[in-house]
């Protein structure tokens, strides 16, 4: 394009003089200070203009004469050189090579910039621009995201995929999208209704006074040397590697409940660790099995106070071995017993599947409740023998249940 533009220039300089000279020829002399003595007299680096009627600098070759300025100007970047740049590479001016501009990065193998998730190259723009209109580059997560008004915040997926702009949730609060609004973190033995923003204070678990004559809690302690009989019923035919994994989660479901003894401080070293779990009867004294395990053929579970014995299928999970082993201990169930709450898993008031697992046991391990519950029943059997802590606990227990009430 600039050859035709110089071109052009050319001709034009090359009419300006054709006609000039007419004029000489029919006006001359008009202007008597210009003549041919005076253009000998241009030094060595410059030339004399007939245009401009004097001498004037001769421009080198990446110079063009600018007759408006009278003076020598730099040419344009030759475009034909832009054109080897490949892809969406261009001439970067300082280094005179190909490159990618602003936050893109040059792809060696097709020679494309690369953007940031959600962008795409402009050459125009010589960066990435966002393809959506309505996100922008956000530093914060390097990928176009939303832009959130005054009073919100972006709720976005890890993969950055599904954003969304949110209400900001005041304090201990976060914006629950199926809900839609801001509902409290629930902590401690405390849980939430469905549709209330905030949390209720949950209750201690129930100790059937009757089970508390028989729990097993205080037959678990070392001096004891108890051990528990798993006791397999034979059409459940299992072999070695099911005996070995049921083994595993009696002695699992045990150390569940005993560990918030052991990391609070209340005497759980007199506890157990690796409570002698075994499949033969005999090898244990009628003293020290406090407890059987009925492996049953059936898809059931449930237990016996009274006969210090629970029941469990193949198919039992870690989960109703806990729960299970709760009720030796003491506690009764939490859930509705009516059948059609029974099916929708509604928990008793003042208990949720988020604070008990004797409500509801599908994940193996102790809710908040549960941590409270069995360290209030150790304070029950052993307080005597360890005051100083179970004053502690107590003092802990009813101040949490003083601080909900304000
Ligand atoms: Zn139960």
């Amino acid at each position: 394009m600039h050859i035709g533009y110089n071109f052009i220039i050319l001709c034009f300089l090359f009419l300006l003089v054709a006609c000039n000279k007419d004029d000489d020829a029919i006006t001359q002399p008009i202007n008597p200070s210009i003549n041919n003595d005076e253009a000998k007299h241009c030094s060595n680096a410059q030339r004399y203009d007939e245009v401009l009627k004097k001498c004037v600098n001769i421009c080198t070759e990446n110079e063009f004469f600018d007759i408006t300025t009278e003076d020598c100007r730099k040419t344009m970047p030759n475009p034909i050189e832009e054109k080897i740049c490949q892809g969406d590479l261009a001439l970067d001016k300082v280094t005179s090579k190909c490159a990618c501009f602003g936050r893109s990065k040059e792809d060696p193998i097709n020679k494309n910039c690369v953007c940031e998730a959600g962008a795409h190259y402009s050459k125009i723009d010589a960066d990435c621009v966002c393809y959506n209109q309505d996100k922008f580059y956000n530093p914060l997560y390097s990928r176009c995201t939303l832009f959130c008004k005054e009073g919100e915040e972006l709720f976005m997926l890890s993969n950055g995929e599904f954003q969304l702009c949110v209400p900001k949730c005041k304090s201990g609060y976060f914006y629950d999208l199926s809900e839609s609004m801001c509902i409290q973190k629930c902590e401690g033995n405390s849980y939430r209704n469905r549709g209330d923003a905030q949390c209720t204070k949950g209750k201690m678990l129930s100790i059937n006074p009757e089970y508390r004559i028989w729990s097993i809690l205080p037959l678990l302690t070392v001096d004891r040397n108890p051990g528990i009989y798993l006791n397999i019923d034979p059409r459940n035919q299992p072999t070695e590697e099911d005996i070995n994994k049921r083994i595993k989660m009696i002695k699992s479901a045990i150390n569940a409940w005993l560990e918030p003894l052991r990391s609070s401080g209340l005497g759980g070293e007199r506890f157990v660790r690796d409570i002698e779990v075994s499949t033969d009867r005999v090898i244990y004294n009628s003293n020290n099995v406090i407890a059987t395990v009925d492996l049953l053929p059936t898809k059931r579970a449930y237990a016996i106070n009274s006969l210090s014995r629970i029941a469990v299928s193949l198919s039992s999970e870690l989960g109703t071995y806990i729960h299970e082993f709760g009720h030796l201990l003491g506690f009764e169930d939490l859930y509705d017993q009516d059948p059609h709450s029974r099916l929708r898993r509604l928990c008793l008031t003042g208990y949720d599947e988020t604070t008990t697992i004797m409500c509801f046991s599908s994940d193996p391990f102790l809710r908040s409740a549960d941590i409270e519950g069995i360290q209030n029943l150790y304070c029950r059997f052993f307080q005597n023998e360890d005051p100083e802590a179970c004053a502690v606990l107590q003092q802990r227990l009813s101040l949490a249940a003083i601080s909900s009430l304000m």
